[in-house]
């Protein structure tokens, strides 16, 4: 294999290596997201427990108040077959018809608190339920996403192992440099090496080379098999190797 063939099969080896370390990046990420997701749901389910407590004790306590009233309209009941008087009489009547109205208010109250708590008690239920369905599958779509990581970390391992293999036969004396450059770059710009198989512009940069430096490449070429009498034809503006 001549240095641009081994060159260019690094490459390859180095892009199956960042796509597998992108998954193993990636991969806890949506996991979180989907933890997220349930959190949401959560939040849902407690806040419509609130709003239920709150109605229940509207509810309670209007009723309270109803029961308040019902029993001080006893009590002028009581009193009014007592009095001596006309006036006292019609004045008591006065008491008795106002705790009726407001007592007819708090018992609307409650009637409404009553509606409203049947309402949340109904969404408290469906939350339930989705919090459940969506908890089973983000627990089994966990699993899968745990499977894929150790697959993909697998995978990265060895890739790496392959790629040592790949580079040690680039550690020679004559292309060394080629090595040294290219893994230099690779940090920068990702793929570094291109062949030109057509026209003068570096497909890295789409910059448009001079017809010399397309010149040095083609002499490249010929001396593939002769690493040590290659130049290093770099494009002039973003550096990346070209061959042709
Ligand atoms: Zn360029």
């Amino acid at each position: 294999m001549s240095v641009i063939d081994e060159l260019l099969d690094l490459q390859e080896q180095d892009s199956v290596i960042k796509s597998l370390e992108k998954q193993v990046h990636d991969i806890p990420k949506r996991r979180k997201l989907e933890q997220e997701k349930l959190d949401d749901y959560r939040r849902e389910l407690e806040q419509a427990r609130e709003t239920l407590e709150k109605a229940q004790k509207v509810e309670a306590s209007s009723r309270m108040d109803a029961e308040a009233q019902e029993a001080q309209i006893a009590k002028y009941e009581k009193q009014r077959q007592e009095v001596k008087t006309n006036n006292e009489y019609a004045a008591l009547g006065r008491q008795i018809e106002s705790c009726r109205r407001v007592k007819a208010e708090y018992e609307e109250r409650a009637e409404r608190a009553r509606a409203h708590i049947a309402d949340v008690q109904e969404s408290i239920a469906m939350f339930e339920a989705r919090l459940a369905e969506e908890s089973a599958s983000v627990e089994a779509y966990a699993d899968e996403l745990r499977a894929q990581l150790v697959e993909a970390q697998e995978k990265l391992l060895a890739a790496q192992e392959v790629r040592d293999g790949k580079a040690k036969a680039l550690q020679t004396p004559e292309k060394r440099r080629f090595l040294d450059y290219y893994d230099r770059l690779r940090k920068k710009y990702f793929p570094v090496v291109f062949r030109v198989r057509e026209g003068n512009g570096c497909p890295g940069c789409h910059m448009v080379l001079p017809a010399s430096k397309m010149q040095q490449a083609q002499r490249n070429a010929k001396l593939a098999d002769t690493p040590d009498k290659m130049d290093i034809v770099a494009c002039d503006y973003c550096g990346r190797l070209i061959f042709k």
